[in-house]
């Protein structure tokens, strides 16, 4: 319906001379909610047995699924695939990593046979001027990036590629860096950043039983910064000293956030999901921008 009243006022304004028509049309357009633009997300995975189990956080990943347009493909940017420069998927067919340990088999024996997107590797590549980003042929899709697919695209039939995080990198670098993959957005490309805002692994409590009022602090603070769009005070998360220490003692769970803020435009709304605290040290906020 919005796309057609779009196509009804490019003709209403045929008519006009074409400088006017074009400013009319670029004003109207800035107004109206996105139809022409996929979402881009920063998923929360927390544990990997996730993909398989049903409870509030996987609901929700069912759920949106359903919800949300279907995009042409997936492009994933996982805390689990970090490198000594930037890296994307281009093969045809990615198989499926299992980069855990000490989980049932039921686990292991899961599969996501997406097919790759070598087209949109390629798209990247040219995009991304930053750095030289460098074709991949041995990854595949690690636990952040399937774990959450399963649930919410069961069919396993959008293709999907990743692009690796540059652990070398400071958060800023990142987030300069996915500004340059917003073009993605406008093709059909849906980008999900996949990690966790707080996430202490040797904090774990898998009774659930514990409430760390660190963890609790530092969310709520990433969350205020988020809604007053304040990415400066994010990126420089070490800024908020003893909480930040505890909630991201190291930082690849954190920094696919900032893939997500990057492509923040002003028109994009905000919602959240799945804004629980999971095992006691791992947030599952998540973010979807629209
Ligand atoms: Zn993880």
């Amino acid at each position: 319906m919005k796309r057609s009243r779009f196509i009804k006022l490019g003709t209403a304004t045929i008519l006009a001379p074409i400088a006017m028509k074009l400013s009319a049309l670029k004003s109207w357009a800035d107004e109206q909610p996105r139809t022409d633009v996929m979402p881009a997300m920063f998923v929360g995975h927390g544990n990997p047995m996730n993909a398989i189990l049903q409870n509030e956080f996987t609901h929700n990943w069912q759920k949106l699924g359903k919800e949300l347009p279907k995009p042409k493909a997936i492009l994933s940017i996982s805390a689990h695939w970090l490198t000594n420069g930037t890296y994307v998927t281009a093969m045809e067919k990615p198989k499926t990593i299992h980069d855990f340990g000490g989980f049932p088999r039921q686990l292991f024996e899961q599969q996501y046979p997406a097919p790759g997107a070598p087209e949109v590797a390629k798209q990247v590549g040219m995009l991304v001027k930053t750095t030289d980003v460098k074709d991949d042929h041995q990854w595949g899709l690690d636990h952040g990036t399937w774990s959450v697919l399963l649930p919410m695209y069961p069919q396993a039939d959008i293709p999907v590629l990743q692009m690796s995080i540059d652990y070398t990198k400071p958060p800023q670098y990142h987030y300069e860096l996915a500004k340059e993959l917003q073009a993605l957005r406008s093709k059909g490309v849906m980008i999900m950043g996949s990690g966790n805002i707080v996430h202490n692994l040797g904090m774990v409590d898998f009774e659930n039983k514990t409430r760390y009022d660190w963890a609790y602090e530092f969310d709520d603070k990433i969350k205020g910064f988020i809604d007053k769009g304040d990415h400066q005070s994010i990126i420089r998360y070490d800024k908020l000293g003893s909480i930040a220490t505890m909630a991201v003692p190291t930082n690849e769970h954190y920094l696919p956030l900032m893939y997500t803020l990057g492509l923040q435009s002003k028109r994009d709304g905000i919602r959240y999901f799945n804004d629980k605290m999971d095992v006691g040290s791992i947030s599952m906020r998540s973010i979807l921008i629209n």
